[in-house]
């Protein structure tokens, strides 16, 4: 395959709405706040599209899980608003950024160094195969020479930057 001409807001905007929907399929009790803010700059880049939809995919499951989990754990759930927010800029003539950030349970130290290695995962048996971040780091790395980079505050919030060149 080939990279194409996408549009990254068009694709991170579909993409947070079937995540959203998926899991809302199967918990019609969760809700979320969406949050998006598009950089129109952005326009349309050459990558490939359905692998950068795959890792978009991943992060999104993944922040949603976050908050998710992080809602049952708390005492009063009516008062935590699981939120997830998506922004894109454009940082100069050869480059954007995706961030996705979450108000989730956020990555404690000891396992943060092991999030981006294969079939590492804290879920519970079928729900999760530790496979997307090592994926999702590839396709970017070697797929776009781009970078994933991670921020992240136990029990407040986790951020995902993807930086591509285009
Ligand atoms: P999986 O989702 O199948 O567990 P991933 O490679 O996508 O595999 O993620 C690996 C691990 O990284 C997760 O099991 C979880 O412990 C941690 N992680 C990833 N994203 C988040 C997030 N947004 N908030 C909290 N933990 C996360
Ligand atoms: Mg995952």
């Amino acid at each position: 395959t080939q990279k194409e001409p996408t549009d990254l807001n068009e694709l991170a905007d579909e993409y947070l709405r079937l995540a959203y929907h998926g899991l809302r399929a199967k918990d019609k009790t969760f809700n979320a706040q969406l949050v998006t803010d598009f950089d129109a700059a952005v326009g349309k880049v050459t990558v490939f599209g359905q692998d950068i939809g795959r890792v978009l995919l991943n992060l999104y499951t993944n922040a949603f899980y976050a908050t998710q989990q992080k809602q049952k754990q708390t005492a009063n759930p009516e008062q935590y608003r699981p939120t997830v927010w998506v922004h894109t800029k454009r940082l100069g003539p050869n480059d954007i950024e995706i961030c996705i950030r979450d108000n989730g349970t956020g990555i404690p130290n000891e396992v943060i160094d092991k999030i981006f290695q294969p079939f590492f995962t804290t879920k519970p048996t079928g729900q999760g195969t530790g496979l997307g971040l090592s994926l999702s780091y590839e396709i970017i790395s070697k797929g776009h020479g781009g970078s994933l980079l991670v921020e992240t505050e136990d029990n407040s919030f986790t951020q995902f930057i993807i930086r591509l060149p285009v």
